[in-house]
């Protein structure tokens, strides 16, 4: 049975949202960034996965304990699932959100909404200290909007439209989206993961 397992984001409303997730478990979770020094680790896979087992590998070396982390993306069909891997940096390196939801919108100027399908997908990886990894997934299917709509959360959540719901993620309340989102799925199978090791 896992005592303690480390979050290994950098990012801190990450950290946030998986803790939130995973307090029933009766693991102590503990994000990295609590430490002074932790790993910083260089996303240069060219999948998910591979970034996702870096973070975690790299993290669990580290502290000599298990360790768990996410990479995520958004996959368009019309793009052959652009921006995919490099979601964070399709319109450059250190651009902004702004900049990549206007580059999307770009690409698929002109594009019908019947052929703007797409989905978010979160791959989490859990690391033993030695190494050895679990996967788990989560993936939600939506459509590209032809305009931004709403101003909640973060990246391509205003252009991200879920037809179950009517709305984009940036129209949905932070509680619902967390509750629905790939990476929302994906943690809940982690956990999953977690309980069985
Ligand atoms: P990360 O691996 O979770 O850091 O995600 C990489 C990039 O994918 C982010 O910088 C965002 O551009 C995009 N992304 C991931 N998850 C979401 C989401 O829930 N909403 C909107 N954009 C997201």
């Amino acid at each position: 049975m896992i005592k303690e397992i480390i979050l290994a984001t950098g990012n801190k409303h990450k950290a946030e949202e998986m803790k939130e997730i995973l307090k029933d478990l009766g693991v102590k979770v503990t994000p990295m960034i609590s430490f002074s020094e932790h790993p910083k680790t260089e996303e240069c896979g060219k999948t998910l996965e591979e970034n996702a087992i870096k973070k975690a590998r790299e993290a669990a070396k580290f502290f000599c304990k298990w360790a768990l982390a996410d990479d995520s993306g958004l996959e368009v069909d019309y793009l052959g699932g652009a921006p995919g891997v490099y979601s964070a940096r399709y319109a450059g390196e250190k651009c902004l959100y702004e900049n990549n939801n206007n580059k999307l919108f770009k690409v698929l100027d002109g594009v019908p909404l019947e052929k703007r399908t797409a989905k978010f997908r979160t791959v989490i990886a859990i690391s033993s200290p030695d190494g050895e990894i679990n996967l788990a997934e989560g993936k939600i299917f939506g459509t590209i909007a032809l305009q931004f709509l709403g101003s909640n959360g973060f990246g391509y959540d205003s252009a991200f439209y879920i037809p179950e719901h009517g709305k984009t993620f940036a129209e949905l309340s932070a509680d619902t989206k967390n509750s629905i989102s790939h990476r929302a799925i994906a943690l809940r199978k982690a956990k999953e993961i977690i309980k069985s090791l």
